[in-house]
């Protein structure tokens, strides 16, 4: 090891290798628990985007001490401090975001994960990583049902039966008592009853065009225009699954009906992952359904093949 390379960390005394070595304003986190679930996209890569949660080991300059050794939510991506949107203080809207690889090309988790503070959110006591790892889908809802304004709507739809699905339907619900999960995997849209959720077959229901508000989760190929087919005039079509710049879906026919009765289409690509965990703190949100099957160790191959597989809904990997 070259000289200057080794640093000490001045509560421990220890030396700090340069990968555990935190930057200004970041902090190095070490991931305990990892979700995987299946999103739209064909290569593995693209199709499972694993969420994480774990410990700040190490923190740099600027940063406040007490972060050290807290429990925290990591978003998917990092802002990279220095485009338009970071320096114009929308730093959710970042024009270059930086992945966070909490999984490696070899499908091995990462033992440490550089990201900034200001992106990170503490999981108090009552969330444990198993639902932490949810936070940043739960965000996303959250956020998705604040822009819908959904209280008072008659009838709204949330297309797709997957681990976003779920939550989505849960969560809106709260919101508006007639909110239903339309999906292909009764064992999967069937789990709404326990939380007193509607479900149906999608193969079951009129394409009426009498939805206030569809709210689209499946990232399947024709759910645009299964969405179309449900949604009334004026009504709106929330693109809320899971995205991936692989994935070009677009039937010609549903842009027309968009075009045509003039609906509201609204994408939503992030949220705060400070709302997802306080979604999950409040208790109005479960998990531990959720999760199909879970695996131990630090090699993640087998746990993506199973997020992979249909009979998955959503898969964990226990780093601790
Ligand atoms: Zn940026």
């Amino acid at each position: 090891m070259p000289k200057g390379s080794m640093s000490v960390d001045a509560s421990t005394g220890a030396e700090v290798p340069p990968d555990r070595r935190a930057g200004r304003g970041m902090a190095v986190i070490r991931p305990t628990r990892l979700l995987m679930w299946r999103g739209p996209g064909a290569r593995e890569a693209s199709a499972v985007v694993p969420r994480a949660v774990g410990v700040i080991e190490s923190i740099g300059e600027g940063v406040e001490r007490c972060w050290r050794g807290r429990r925290v939510a990591m978003p998917l991506c990092a802002p990279c401090a220095g485009c338009a949107s970071c320096c114009g203080g929308i730093p959710d809207h970042c024009l270059s975001p930086r992945r966070l690889d909490v999984v490696s090309e070899g499908a091995r988790a990462a033992e440490a994960v550089h990201a900034p503070v200001s992106a990170l959110a503490v999981l108090p006591a009552q969330v444990d990583d198993d639902a932490g790892v949810f936070a940043w889908d739960v965000a996303r809802v959250v956020h998705a049902a604040a822009r819908l304004h959904l209280e008072g709507k008659p009838y709204v739809t949330v297309l797709g039966d997957n681990a976003l699905g779920l939550l989505a339907a849960q969560v809106m619900s709260a919101r508006n008592a007639s909110v239903r999960c339309l999906g292909r995997r009764a064992r999967f849209y069937s789990l709404c009853e326990k939380w007193g959720v509607k479900h149906r077959h999608l193969d079951e229901v009129g394409r009426r065009q009498d939805q206030d508000v569809v709210v689209e989760c499946s990232g399947e190929a024709t759910s645009l225009a299964t969405a179309t087919a449900l949604v009334r005039v004026l009504g709106k079509i929330a693109l809320l699954r899971a995205w991936s710049p692989e994935d070009a879906t677009s039937a010609s026919g549903a842009i027309e009906a968009i075009i045509r009765r003039e609906l509201a289409v609204i994408g939503v690509s992030g949220g705060r992952l400070a709302d997802g965990v306080a979604a999950l703190a409040g208790g109005g949100v479960e998990t531990a359904s959720l999760v199909t099957r879970r695996f131990r160790g630090a090699d993640v191959r087998q746990a993506i093949r199973a997020a992979l597989d249909d009979e998955h809904l959503a898969v964990l990997v226990d780093l601790a």
